[in-house]
């Protein structure tokens, strides 16, 4: 199934052209399916470049900042559309450098669609506060000003959605940019700001610095002149990136690690819960910060849900995400699918029961590339490694449980709080549910992926740092408030002291 296709050799984006790095050296971006499919060379870029890319982008921003935010919206109209027209083009390239099925894909591509037509409409908005004043003659008013320079760092799990939603809702308040992308889908970005650009964004606007993590990303977070900063990664990352910002007081947008959980109670439509079990367990092979990775299920139907979900994990078709039968593609790079085999030990040694999978491919055509079987551990305490750990892999602990109130427990008892799902016909249960699952989205008959872009995306304790994003949400990170009051009476009016005459 492997597409032949010649690598090619990309540049860093900076000040409107596409640059080689300093360093002279690249790195390989390669596919997740048949690693020996070279998708493409990229620099591996250090501080010199990110300090060209934050130079670019200061100088774009004392123009852009005035550019009025309908006619920024313009052009992100046109990259919507550019978009739409491109989508089959852009998910094979993203299958093919990250792995996940093409019906996913076509999804990740389609939410930068849903979030770049959002903030351009946003360019009509951007709401401000207008409220009386306390004193006559007086006006009072907020407006949003956009940040400066924001540094962005992105994973590798949702190439052109993440990039997407930090990059439409900055631009569109009247940020600058430059983004350090995963080093595992360069290409997504690439081709995302290439379109940006054709769109008719102005020069330094959007500066794009690829390579590695602590060379790349750590010189954008710290660099003085990058006025914000929002990471999407593992939590380890999100808090160097956080102590990186702290000593400026960069505001710092973070978004986290998960250890999300469905709780199927004995009421539960079944059929219904094995199959939001199964997305959000194994969809993008688990690699969504929003997985399912516990289940908790009900001892009254524990064994009958554990039959069927066994039984419908053991279909999956798993293969090349370009195959249109296949539902799990393979992990991202070998370094994860070791972490998942080291998992899966754990879980061994912890005593919890394998029911399912356990190991990766040794053999066949699956073998070549970083493929892990779809895997079930049953009889999960809540407080062993696999119920605790964010895996990012298709693993996925089933905990049983006896209350309602012990259901809540388990899935409140971790340190994140991204996403929780409750499946139940009991209205009373469910707001229950809603109100005390300490995660920041929660889902009713529904598993723990499908956050929709015009709402508010992040989670709470070790998932974020109480920022959000998407909808409204992200424009409250990307601009900062600005009080107005003016005073048209022509004389001197103390707020809180002197009271108005009523005549
Ligand atoms: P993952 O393990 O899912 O790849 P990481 O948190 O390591 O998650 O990576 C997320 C992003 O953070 C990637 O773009 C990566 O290059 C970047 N990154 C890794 N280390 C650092 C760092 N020290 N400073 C800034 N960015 C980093």
């Amino acid at each position: 199934m492997a597409t032949v296709a010649v690598p090619k050799v990309h540049k860093n984006f900076i000040n409107g052209e596409w640059v080689e790095a300093k360093t002279g050296r690249a790195f390989e971006d390669r596919n997740p399916a048949h690693p020996a499919e070279l998708i493409g060379i990229f620099p591996a870029s250090s501080q010199e470049d990110v300090d060209e890319a934050v130079d670019a982008a200061q100088e774009a921003f004392k123009k852009w900042r005035l550019v009025p935010a309908p006619r920024r919206a313009e052009i992100l109209y046109r990259v919507a559309e550019t978009l739409v027209k491109r989508k089959e083009e852009l998910a094979r390239d993203m299958t093919r450098e990250m792995g996940k099925p093409l019906s996913e894909a076509r999804g990740d591509i389609q939410e930068a669609i849903d979030m770049t037509y959002y903030m351009a409409g946003e360019g009509r908005r951007l709401f401000g506060q207008t409220v009386p004043s306390e004193l006559p003659n007086k006006f009072a008013m907020s407006v949003r000003e956009p940040l400066g320079v924001v540094g962005m760092i992105t994973p590798w799990n949702f190439p052109m959605a993440i990039p997407s939603w930090k990059m439409m809702p900055a631009l569109v308040c009247g940020n600058t940019l430059v983004i350090k992308p995963a080093e595992d889908t360069p290409l997504c970005t690439h081709n995302l700001v290439q379109i940006l650009t054709e769109a008719g964004l102005p020069t330094g606007a959007v500066n794009v610095v690829n390579g590695m993590g602590p060379e790349a990303g750590a010189p954008v977070v710290s660099h003085p002149g990058v006025s914000a900063v929002s990471f999407t990664g593992s939590t380890e990352t999100g808090r160097l990136v956080n102590q990186a910002c702290a000593s400026s007081f960069k505001p710092c947008h973070l978004e986290m690690g998960g250890k999300n959980i469905i709780l199927v109670m004995d009421d539960a439509n079944l059929d219904l819960a094995v199959e939001g079990a199964v997305w959000g367990g194994f969809g993008t092979t688990g690699q969504r910060c929003t997985a399912a990775s516990r289940v908790a299920v009900h001892k009254k139907v524990y064994g009958e849900f554990l039959d069927r979900f066994t039984a419908r994990v053991k279909a999956l078709h798993v293969g090349d995400g370009l195959d249109p039968e296949t539902e799990m593609g393979p992990l991202i790079n070998e370094t994860q699918l070791q972490t998942v085999m080291r998992y899966v030990q754990i879980g061994r040694d912890e005593g919890a029961k394998l029911v399912t999978g356990g190991h990766r491919y040794e053999s066949g055509p699956l073998a070549e590339g970083w493929y892990h079987e779809p895997t079930i551990f049953s009889d999960v305490a809540p407080n062993m490694r696999i119920a605790q750990e964010e895996i990012f892999g298709p693993v996925v602990a089933l905990i049983p449980f006896d209350t309602v109130e012990e259901a809540l427990e388990i899935a409140n008892g971790v340190t994140y709080g991204l996403s929780a799902s409750v499946y139940t016909r009991n209205v009373n249960l469910a707001y229950r549910a809603m109100r005390d699952l300490e995660a920041g989205i929660v889902y009713v008959n529904a598993p723990t992926i499908g956050a929709e872009i015009q709402l508010p995306f992040g989670g709470k304790k070790a998932t974020g740092n109480g920022h959000r994003e998407a909808g409204t949400a992200a424009i409250d990170f990307y601009s900062e408030w600005k009080t107005l009051y003016i005073d048209y009476s022509d004389r001197l009016q103390r707020a809180q002291i002197d009271s108005a005459d009523l005549g």
